[in-house]
């Protein structure tokens, strides 16, 4: 495995960067922190919240329920 350099980061990389963005619409107190991911060529960005775990996706700035991103998923593996 070469040609990547090292991430000397605290934090564990996990398929892209997870950001933390904003404070949460739910507590308004918690960190966000999204991870985003590419699904059949559109992106998909899962959000949660630090403090009280609310947590919900979105496809391409859209809020979805999860039952599309399972099947989203789903497709593209099959
Ligand atoms: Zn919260």
């Amino acid at each position: 495995m070469a040609g990547r350099p090292a991430v000397a980061d605290h934090r564990t990389e996990m398929t892209r960067d997870p950001k933390t963005a904003g404070t949460c619409p739910v507590c308004s107190t918690g960190e966000l922190i999204t991870i985003a991911m590419t699904v059949n060529g559109a992106e998909l960005r899962f959000t949660t919240c630090h403090a009280c775990e609310a947590k919900w996706w979105t496809r391409e700035g859209e809020e979805i329920p999860l039952r599309s991103v399972i099947g989203m998923v789903v497709e593209a593996r099959s």
